[in-house]
């Protein structure tokens, strides 16, 4: 198997693009099939500054470095959760959080970037395990921990966007998910860059929405980016990972599949885009974020606690010495 560029070994097939590549040319290749995404959903501005939210894995945490490669002004946070920390909650995963947490740093210091660290106890009390609401999976309160606090952090530290490292997989999974429920709402939410925007609602974008997983994770091994191997232990037989298998057969059969289903979907979206449009946004009571209703969702999971006010989690930046 031979290159398509340059004609020596190849190191990687890519069948979604019909091509293989050897590790110098797909070091090439990665970052500007991602500069062009962001060209073609109209991600960013030259001069934006970008918040990327990662977790210490290879999507994110290669994010990071082709954002900052390409020449955006892009710092990162991480918002450690204390999964694997706590005695008796019958987690595998010994100190999945404080270890991805770890190789965040590692990588902030490589990148000569601010990276800023949200301690969930710190701020509420309790780590996502001590969130679970009764039988529900404890992912549901993470994706809304993570959510509030990636939006709050960029709107006080003055950040233009957020960057999130989903990828075609992810986006794939979770498309899937919502058409089997006929979950408009979500529908109505999902793609590349948020549509709803406002005061202190902060433009989030997925930069990596046109690379499978394995073309990231290759490009991180390739390239050398520290990351976590490590899945977090809540995510075993979570449903997203069998909606990603069954495509995954689908691919294989037909190459291509999740990239026609991904972008046939952005075509229709706004069938499912008017019930948005009628939802007014206000201000939480509480805390002050975006709500749709007087209580946001996140203070309504935590309940009464005294949480961090504007401007205080600039305490949580951590200036790299590089
Ligand atoms: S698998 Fe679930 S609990 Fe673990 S980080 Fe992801 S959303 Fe959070
Ligand atoms: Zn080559
Ligand atoms: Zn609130």
């Amino acid at each position: 198997m031979k290159c398509k560029i340059c004609r020596q070994k190849a190191v990687a097939e890519l069948p979604q693009h019909r091509m293989a590549l050897c590790q110098p040319c797909y070091l090439d290749w990665f970052p500007s099939y991602a500069k062009k995404t962001i060209k073609k959903f109209a991600m960013l501005e030259p001069d934006e500054r970008i918040l990327v939210a990662i977790s210490g894995g290879k999507d994110s945490s290669a994010l990071w470095r082709v954002l900052v490669d390409l020449g955006y002004e892009a710092d990162a946070m991480i918002i450690d959760l204390g999964i694997g920390d706590q005695e008796g909650l019958g987690l595998e995963g010994e100190a999945y959080s404080s270890t991805s947490t770890e190789f965040a740093r590692e990588q902030a210091q490589l990148l000569g970037r601010d990276l800023w660290v949200i301690d969930l106890r710190e701020q509420i009390g309790r780590s996502v395990p001590e969130l679970r609401r009764g039988q529900r999976p404890v992912c549901s309160a993470c994706g809304l921990v993570k959510r509030y606090f990636m939006n709050r952090a960029a709107f006080e530290a003055g950040y233009d966007c957020v960057a999130t490292g989903h990828n075609l997989d992810d986006e794939v999974g979770a498309l899937f998910g919502n058409v089997l429920t006929w979950d408009t709402h979500y529908l109505s939410r999902q793609g590349p860059v948020s549509p709803l925007r406002g005061e202190r609602l902060i433009k989030k974008i997925k930069p990596f929405c046109y690379f499978t997983e394995r073309e990231t994770a290759m490009f991180s091994l390739l390239a050398g980016i520290p990351y976590m191997r490590e899945e977090c232990p809540n995510a075993v037989g979570a449903t997203t990972i069998t909606y990603k298998e069954l495509i995954n057969r689908l691919e294989s059969q037909a190459p291509g599949t999740k990239r026609r289903f991904y972008d046939g979907f952005l075509r229709e979206r706004d069938l499912f885009r008017k019930q948005e449009e009628d939802v007014v946004l206000q201000h939480c009571l509480s805390c002050g974020m975006p709500s749709p209703l007087e209580t946001c969702g996140f203070c309504r999971l935590v309940g009464d606690v005294s949480v961090t006010r504007f401007g205080a989690l600039g305490e949580s930046r951590e200036e790299s010495n590089a």
